[in-house]
């Protein structure tokens, strides 16, 4: 194999020639503490960065091999490895702004800790996914540059982070640890009977609202009231202390500003575990929670809707609902539906970002709109068939209405940031001034809430397993064009043929490469999509495939994917659904 001499005898050599040149460093290089392979060359300095991979013995690194024995060790040995080399990458190589210095990257870990395919590590080794933009003066080589970045840099940023000497194996213990202990508490929950868990002690509130850091000045750690307090044995030998929200309906009530939507705000992203000094490190909700809103303007394609819908202007028919524009309650009521299709067994709902029309009525818009005028029955008169038929809860902040509190089973209501307990001083209130629930005793969902979608209504199967958009919709250039995989841009977009997929109500959509994921993740549930199978079996489908082969499986074959985090079955199918694409051939 070449070695790290040969590769700076290389880049001497290209200096000054043309950028395609770089296409010679293409295969292996052994640098010393690392492997260096170089997938993929980029053509052009404003191409898409080069792929390159760096693969250790694990037993040369100083990772344990008895951190790394299971699939969640691994996962957050990854995570924290990740982290280590994003700041060594900082440190050693160039800003990234420089075209002449080039840049070393790689993908940069949020507050939760994910299964990525940046870092991947086991007993036998240890592999690191990178972009490397190379170094170019115009349109040519700067091979002192390109030196010091590859030749330089890179076994540095490995060096500090990885290797005996460097690595901080007790750090890595505890986050693995750390992580171990809340994935335990996560999967006490359910038999428990709880939907989440708050520690005592939390800090809920972020340093802005477009920020996941924690709030550093004024937070109030929240403290537990009594009687939802529980405790948690993990297998540290930690016992955690706090609240526990129960199964069932909880509505989290409070004045403006108290802290309701921040409590929520957590719950949501309890969905995965945090970091250590996140502050929400015990804050754990069943992983398949889902979070839904209203979102007026999304499309809608199939879903059944009737139970909250129905007997729309001109006919339309709501147990297959269709619309390119959906209106704040249809698009709140297609999210709810979807989300039951993702199997998940609690809602998180916020009034905030509620259609008010959706969730409620009250008793004197009811006595002048006469039922049959009205097409909405409000979620408040479904919240409790939901739970008695289907077995959701649903956690639910609502400090405007007292609408739901004779479907509740717990009322939180928070008080300058602290939860209290007030069910109790509910049901005295109910007691003394009754309301009547119109819930009726129709089954809500008598055909289910699966949906069978044409074949084809992703787009044609791809040969190499993934799909393609049809024909019709590449344009005219057509024969032997290569279709494109679909791919994220950013957080919130997926780029799917010509079309753009918002992805922006998601709440609990947390990083690009979950977005990447997401995308790539279509293209491979549109090849099972056969006009008979439904769409969410389409997507355990795609998720078996990661179960067993990692979810490298979802990368096409170009370059390594170093790009992707691992998403939930709810948010895959929240994607699959707000393709208007598929809409437009559901109708
Ligand atoms: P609500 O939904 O009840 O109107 P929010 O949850 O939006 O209130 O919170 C209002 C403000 O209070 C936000 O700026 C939030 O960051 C802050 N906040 C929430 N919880 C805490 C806390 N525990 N300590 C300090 N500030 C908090
Ligand atoms: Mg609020």
């Amino acid at each position: 194999m070449r070695t790290l001499d040969d590769l700076r005898r290389e880049l001497a050599r290209m200096d000054g020639r043309g950028y395609p040149a770089y296409r010679d460093l293409q295969g292996a290089w052994d640098l010393g503490p690392a492997v260096l392979h170089v997938d993929h060359v980029q053509s052009d300095p404003y191409a898409p960065p080069s792929k390159i991979r760096l693969v250790l013995d694990r037993a040369a690194t100083a990772v344990p091999a008895e951190l790394v024995r299971e699939h969640s060790q691994r996962v957050a040995a990854g995570d924290h490895l990740t982290r280590l080399l994003c700041d060594a990458l900082r440190r050693v190589g160039p800003s990234g702004r420089d075209k002449a210095a080039g840049s070393l990257r790689m993908m940069v870990p949020g507050q939760q800790v994910l299964e990525r395919t940046a870092v991947l590590v086991d007993r036998e080794r240890v592999e690191l996914r990178l972009e490397a933009a190379l170094p170019a003066g115009g349109r040519r080589i700067r091979g002192r540059a390109a030196t010091a970045l590859l030749a330089e840099a890179l076994p540095e940023a490995v060096e500090r982070s990885l290797l005996p000497g460097a690595l901080d194996v007790e750090a890595l213990r505890k986050h693995v640890e750390l992580v171990l202990d809340q994935l335990d508490l996560q999967s006490q929950l359910r038999e428990r009977g709880l939907i989440a868990f708050v520690g005592e002690g939390s800090i809920l509130p972020r340093a802005s609202g477009d920020s996941d850091l924690p709030l550093r000045r004024g937070a109030q750690p929240l403290q537990c009231p009594e009687t939802l307090r529980t405790s948690f044995e993990l297998p540290s030998g930690r016992m955690v202390t706090g609240m526990g929200i129960p199964e069932g309906i909880t509505v989290i009530v409070g004045g403006g500003y108290h802290g309701k939507s921040t409590l929520l705000r957590a719950l949501e992203r309890g969905i995965h575990p945090h970091i250590a000094g996140d502050g929400r490190e015990w804050v754990l909700t069943r992983p398949d929670a889902v979070s839904i809103r209203a979102e007026d303007g999304r499309s809608v394609a199939g879903t059944d809707i009737s139970p909250f819908i129905g007997g729309l202007p001109q006919g339309t028919d709501t147990s297959a609902f269709v619309t390119a524009n959906a209106s704040g309650s249809t698009s709140q009521a297609a999210g709810l539906v979807e989300a039951l299709e993702a199997r998940s067994p609690a809602l998180l709902i916020d009034e905030d970002t509620s259609a008010t029309n959706f969730m409620i009525r009250d008793a004197r818009m009811r006595a002048l709109v006469p039922a049959d005028a009205e097409p909405i029955t409000p979620f408040m008169d479904r919240i409790g068939p939901l739970r008695r038929q289907l077995g959701v809860s649903t956690v639910l902040v609502a400090g405007g209405s007292s609408a739901f509190f004779e479907a509740a089973d717990h009322v939180i209501a928070m008080e300058s940031y602290q939860p209290r307990d007030a069910t109790a001083q509910v049901r005295q209130l109910i007691a003394e001034q009754p309301a009547a629930l119109e819930e009726g005793d129709d089954e809500l969902f008598p055909h289910g809430v699966d949906r069978v979608l044409p074949a084809g209504a992703l787009g044609a199967p791809r040969r190499d397993g993934g799909s393609v958009r049809g024909r019709r919709e590449r344009g005219s250039s057509g024969d032997g064009e290569r279709p494109k995989p679909s791919r994220a841009r950013g957080l919130h977009t997926i780029q799917r043929g010509h079309e753009d997929v918002d992805l922006s109500a998601l709440a609990q959509l947390m990083e690009p490469g979950q977005t990447q994921a997401i995308a790539l993740a279509l293209d491979a549930a549109a090849g099972h999509l056969d006009g008979t199978t439904t769409a969410a079996a389409a997507i355990d489908r795609v998720l078996e495939t990661i179960d067993r082969d990692g979810l490298d499986a979802l990368s096409p074959r170009r370059g390594h994917p170093g790009d992707m985090a691992m998403p939930r079955r709810a948010e895959i199918l929240a994607a699959l659904s707000r393709c208007r694409s598929l809409a437009e051939r559901s109708s």
